[in-house]
């Protein structure tokens, strides 16, 4: 799986090419002359938002996981790591889940967000094909996106505003591409750009109406202008021997033993807390928890390690964006977060149907758990998300 992962990076970085669509407004430099002032428009930067000092600002940590989301990561991993955790301000602490559709339990994807966690989008088919992401049309880009939103929203009965970000498979960019299908159908923030230059400081979040001083690892990256659209960036952590890495689980070399893997959580976590606070990201899958119970020990190890710092406050990407639109120091929290995020209570009428799905070898069998009183009448899929053709 890392070997896939790393392999995937290189490959990215190897057909990089531009992408430059002419139907749309090229970015210009994000100057001190441009009228870019926040909550809408952000320069990108090592500057924290508000020109605070990091001595008074929170250290905001994101926890997302990828992919499909199950019965086995949801009750050995995301309860055991969320359930019963508070944020300083008493608020529970938050993750990000980019759900992707195949053997998705959209029951388990209503639960976490009632249980107050982000919901976000990976894709429809996850087609294992980096050239099917970096070269998408906008059309197919939508099917593949905002239908992963239409098949939450509906299957998982969660309302579509509150669906808001995107991640790409394979961390592969597509250009303006996904940018342009992002803002015409109203998603917030995209996290699927790593950075392997700003880390130290780390880069922070910024919107895209002018140009990013950001680097392109896994390209094309977007020229166009797209005001309002945030990046969240993916700042890389290293591994020990220096290599970068943007999901956790590609990090290669590192320790076997529950106080080593620690040691390296809280090295990359430091690089961060001890500069300019930057929003820490902790990207991984749950299968790298699967690969080593030592992975999960040391992450369990590592979250608590978090919540003994009084300054730190884990939450959903949106929650962040919230804060860096309306920067405030510790004593003022309030004013970007007024109120924690309240669990949601939205019924669910448990429903599990049988699919077949046509595969390489032929048909293949899926069964479907959502919230749906009916069975559709065939597997969603790309195109077709509801199921209803
Ligand atoms: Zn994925």
């Amino acid at each position: 799986m890392k070997f896939v992962i790393v392999s995937i990076l290189l490959l990215g970085a190897v057909f990089a090419a531009p992408k430059i669509d002419s139907r749309l407004d090229q970015a210009k430099e994000c100057s001190a002359n441009v009228a870019c002032k926040l909550p809408d428009c952000l320069c990108s930067s090592t500057n924290i938002p508000g020109n605070l000092n990091a001595s008074s600002i929170p250290q905001i940590v994101l926890l997302t996981f990828d992919d499909a989301v199950q019965t086995g990561n949801y009750y050995p991993y995301y309860q055991k790591i969320f359930n019963n955790r508070l944020n300083p301000d008493k608020c529970p602490i938050q993750g990000t889940f980019f759900a992707s559709h195949e053997y998705t339990n959209y029951s388990l994807v209503r639960d976490l967000y009632n249980e107050g966690h982000e919901i976000a989008l990976h894709s429809i088919s996850h087609v294992p094909n980096v050239t099917y992401w970096q070269a998408a049309s906008t059309n197919l880009m939508t099917d593949e996106i905002i239908g992963e939103r239409d098949l939450i929203s509906y299957f998982a009965k969660i309302p579509k505003e509150d669906i808001k970000g995107v991640r790409l498979p394979f961390l592969q960019m597509s250009g303006d591409t996904s940018f342009e299908v992002m803002s015409k159908n109203g998603l917030l923030y995209d996290c699927s750009w790593p950075t392997q230059v700003f880390t130290d400081p780390p880069l922070w979040p910024y919107t895209l109406e002018y140009k990013t001083i950001q680097d392109c690892q896994i390209g094309p990256c977007p020229e166009s202008s797209f005001p309002k659209s945030w990046v969240v960036p993916m700042i890389d952590w290293t591994d020990d021997k220096n290599v970068p890495c943007s999901m956790v689980d590609a990090c290669a070399n590192i320790p076997t033993d529950v106080d080593g893997i620690l040691a390296f959580m809280k090295r990359n976590f430091k690089r961060h807390y001890e500069t300019n606070k930057a929003p820490f990201g902790f990207f991984v899958h749950a299968a790298w928890f699967q690969a080593l119970e030592v992975h999960f020990t040391a992450y369990l190890k590592f979250v608590e390690y978090l919540q003994s710092l009084p300054d730190v406050y884990i939450v959903s990407v949106s929650r962040m964006l919230e804060w860096v639109k309306n920067p405030a120091d510790l004593k003022n929290l309030s004013k970007p977060w007024p109120k924690c995020n309240e669990p949601k209570k939205t019924s669910c009428k448990l429903t599990t149907c049988p699919h077949k799905k046509q595969g390489e070898w032929g048909e293949e069998d899926r069964y479907m758990t959502h919230c749906e009183a009916t069975c559709p009448k065939s597997y969603p899929w790309v195109g077709n998300p509801l199921g209803n053709k």
